[in-house]
C-alpha cells in the first residue's frame, strides 16, 4: 500500500514536470520549451505534433540550450541520420526537417521511406539560431561544418581558412578540430547510430550537394544535383570521404523561405531513391 502511494506520488510529479502529449510522448521540460519556442518563430512548427513526438536531448550547445533529436521509422531499416541548423541563419533548414517528418506521418504513397530508420536533430546549432541577428556560426563563433575531426584538419583547417576564405569569420574553423560540443554531438551520433546515410540541410544554393559512395538518378531530381567537394573539417569529409558514409547536403534555395510543399517532398523522395 505505502509502496503504491509512493509510486503514484512520483508518477504525479513526473507528470507535473513534463509536456505529456495526446499521443503519449512525454517529453522533459526542456523539450516542451524548445517546441513552444520554435512554433512561436515558425509556421512548419505544430505545437501538438512537436509535443507529441517522443524527443530525446542529444546534448547541450556551448551556451547550454538542448539539442534534441527524435527517430522515426523501422528500426531494422537503413539507418539514416538527418540535421537541420547546422548553420543557425539558416532558418529554412530547421522547418525542413518538421515537414519532412509530417510527411513521413502522412503518406501512403511513398511506403517505402517507411522502411528507413531515421534519427532526426531539426537544430543542431541553437545558439546560432537564437542570438539576434542569427549566425552561421555557434557562440564560439566557429562554423561547425569545418570543425569535425578529419584527418587533415590539424594540416588544413587553419591554413585553408586563412588562404582560401581570407579568414572569413563566418567560416572559422576553430581553434582545434571537434573543439565544439555541437560538432562532437554530431561525431557522437555517427559512431553510436552509425547511419548508411547523412542528409544535412543548408541554404541557399538551391542544389544537391554530395560526398561519399552515392549514385542519384540521373534526371528527375527537384534540385539540381552538383558535386562540390569538400572543406577540411566539413561533415562531408569527415563521414562522407573519409568514413565513406554518403552525405547528401540539401542547399534549399532560400534561407528564409520554404520552397513548395511538392518541392519539400520530392527532395526526400529523391534522396531515399538514391543507391
Ligand atoms: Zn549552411
Amino acid at each position: 500500500m505505502i509502496k503504491n502511494e509512493v509510486r503514484v506520488a512520483f508518477l504525479a510529479a513526473a507528470l507535473s514536470a513534463a509536456v505529456t502529449s495526446a499521443a503519449g510522448a512525454t517529453n522533459p521540460p526542456e523539450i516542451g520549451k524548445w517546441c513552444a519556442d520554435l512554433h512561436r518563430d515558425l509556421l512548419s512548427v505544430n505545437l501538438e505534433r512537436c509535443h507529441a513526438r517522443a524527443w530525446q536531448n542529444g546534448g547541450s550547445s556551448m551556451q547550454g540550450r538542448p539539442i534534441p533529436f527524435t527517430y522515426w521509422g523501422n528500426s531494422k531499416g537503413r539507418r539514416v541520420l538527418v540535421l537541420g541548423s547546422v548553420h543557425g541563419d539558416e532558418i529554412s533548414s530547421v522547418s525542413m526537417l518538421f515537414r519532412w517528418m509530417d510527411f513521413l506521418d502522412r503518406t501512403r504513397k511513398e511506403s517505402f521511406l517507411r522502411e528507413n530508420y531515421y534519427l532526426l536533430a531539426p537544430l543542431v546549432n541553437p545558439d546560432g539560431y537564437y542570438v539576434r541577428p542569427r549566425t552561421r556560426v555557434n557562440a564560439s563563433g566557429v562554423d561547425l561544418n569545418r570543425n569535425f575531426r578529419s584527418k587533415l584538419w590539424p594540416q588544413q583547417a587553419l591554413t585553408h581558412w586563412k588562404v582560401k576564405t581570407k579568414s572569413d569569420p563566418r567560416r572559422y574553423p576553430g581553434k582545434e578540430a571537434g573543439s565544439e560540443s555541437e560538432t562532437r554531438l554530431v561525431e557522437k551520433w555517427i559512431e553510436e547510430f552509425k547511419p548508411e546515410l547523412i542528409v544535412t540541410v543548408h541554404a541557399p544554393y538551391g542544389l544537391i550537394d554530395h560526398d561519399g559512395p552515392i549514385q542519384f538518378p540521373k534526371a528527375g531530381g527537384p534540385l539540381p544535383v552538383k558535386t562540390l567537394g569538400s572543406f577540411p573539417g566539413s561533415l562531408g569529409q569527415y563521414a562522407g570521404v573519409e568514413k565513406k558514409i554518403p552525405v547528401v547536403t540539401v542547399e534549399l534555395g532560400a534561407a528564409k523561405k520554404m520552397p513548395d510543399q511538392k518541392v519539400i517532398e520530392d527532395i526526400l523522395v529523391f534522396i531515399m531513391r538514391a543507391d
